[in-house]
């Protein structure tokens, strides 16, 4: 945890908890290696959906390139947020309405689902008032992967059936339709796939290099220049060793030669979750310490209604204790007597756990400590059932942003 965000969290009274605390000079920090990491030749589009604070959008903007957005509300967001940045406008089932507002902003470009997306996305141009001359289509295409490659990924969307991107066995008919001017708006940018999540920098490498070979083979065959791959997010978050992080350094090092050796490419990458997994906590207090059959149970304010990611992925939240000793009632406290405890919320259903059978710090855990769960900066508060159970919402905290919200120093809402 930073110091900024520890003293926060000891800052905080106890009815301003839960609270998510972001720390943006943190955050800033991290994009700035990531980007110092990657060969220029790589661009990087921030895959709005594993946050878009506002304020982490404009903390990202000087290290990114666009985002990258997959409905029409993330699009509106977005383009109020760090209206500058140029936006990609991804994802499966894009509505005739999203697509031609998508048109009316000026994205720049398209990640085409399927066939019939690009005939409606044609449709559609063909008879908009569009800002910019050129509609920019890059196909996402559901490329087999190397199986070695994709072992010890999270979620795998491609190379199997899925909803994601176009059949290999489609794309030739595509791009010969695009390239023969069956679709005039529409010019063919390049290819695009996001096949797996949670890939080391090696097997991200190997993904990179099977879609780069895959679409300048198709290219070839056309007798087309493609000006584009982008090959993905995905870039692994390690919930259990959080401080394995992704080798940046090797991964951009490997990308550096994939581009020297296709000297016309421009290739792009689409983190979300390694970008800002490691920027956000999740902090709260211990409402009571309870025996059950055997086990310990710690009761913490809050839950996966706000932090959700636990169990959606099936993990344990990383998290840490700190102790507070105020003790304001006149009964001893509850504390841990046993070696391990479960830490669950405050939700009717035994699905609320944000972590099992931690080992209790030596300091011990009492009703009135504060934890913290790290790894909350990304698919947490905006995946998560906010309404179930009727509990008020966390706070958010925004440390080191002076220049997010009119220059006045940490934002503070909630
Ligand atoms: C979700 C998503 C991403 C980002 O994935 P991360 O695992 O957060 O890096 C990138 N591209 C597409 C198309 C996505 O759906």
């Amino acid at each position: 945890m930073t110091t900024a965000v520890r003293e926060r969290v000891l800052a905080l009274t106890s009815a301003e908890l839960p609270a998510y605390v972001y720390d943006l000079a943190a955050l800033r920090e991290h994009a700035a290696a990531v980007r110092s990491a990657l060969p220029d030749r790589v661009e990087v589009y921030y895959a709005a959906k594993a946050n878009p604070e506002p304020e982490i959008l404009t903390a990202l903007a000087p290290y990114v390139d666009g985002v990258e957005v997959a409905s029409g509300g993330e699009l509106a967001h977005v383009a109020k947020a760090v209206p500058d940045l140029p936006l990609a406008f991804g994802g499966p089932g894009k509505t005739p309405d999203e697509i031609a507002a998508a048109l009316a902003a000026g994205v720049s470009r398209f990640h085409v689902e399927s066939a019939g997306e690009l005939r409606m996305l044609a449709h559609i141009a063909a008879r908009a008032v569009v800002p910019r001359r050129r509609v920019g289509v890059l196909l996402r295409v559901n490329l087999p992967v190397a199986e070695d490659a994709l072992r010890g990924s999270a979620l795998s969307m491609g190379g199997r059936p899925t909803p994601f991107g176009i059949d290999p066995s489609e794309a030739d008919e595509l791009v010969r339709a695009l390239s023969d001017g069956e679709y005039p708006p529409l010019e063919l940018y390049g290819i695009h796939a996001h096949l797996a999540s949670g890939l080391g920098a090696a097997a991200q490498l190997a993904v990179a290099d099977s879609v780069v070979t895959w679409a300048v083979r198709l290219a070839e065959r056309h007798g087309v220049a493609l000006d584009e791959v982008d090959v993905g997010g995905g870039m692994a978050v390690d919930y259990e060793r959080p401080a394995d992080r992704f080798d940046w350094k090797a991964y951009g090092a490997g990308l550096a030669r994939l581009t020297a050796a296709h000297p016309g490419l421009r290739l792009r990458i689409e983190p979300g979750r390694a970008l800002t997994a490691y920027c956000g906590w999740y902090a709260t207090e211990v409402l009571d310490v309870k025996s059950s059959h055997g086990d310990e149970f710690a009761v913490v304010r809050g839950g996966t209604h706000h932090l959700r990611t636990p169990a959606t992925k099936g993990h344990d939240q990383p998290c840490v204790v700190l102790p507070v000793d105020d003790w304001p009632y006149p009964w001893p406290r509850a504390a841990a007597r046993l070696g391990r405890i479960t830490v669950a919320g405050q939700l009717c259903t035994p699905k609320d756990v944000l972590a099992r059978r931690l080992p209790v710090p030596r300091s011990g855990l009492r009703a009135g400590d504060r934890v913290v769960f790290a790894l909350a900066g990304a698919y947490a508060w905006n995946i998560s059932h906010h309404d179930f159970l009727m509990h008020p919402r966390p706070g958010f905290h925004f440390l080191g942003g002076g220049d997010t919200r009119g220059g006045a120093g940490d934002a503070v809402s909630g």
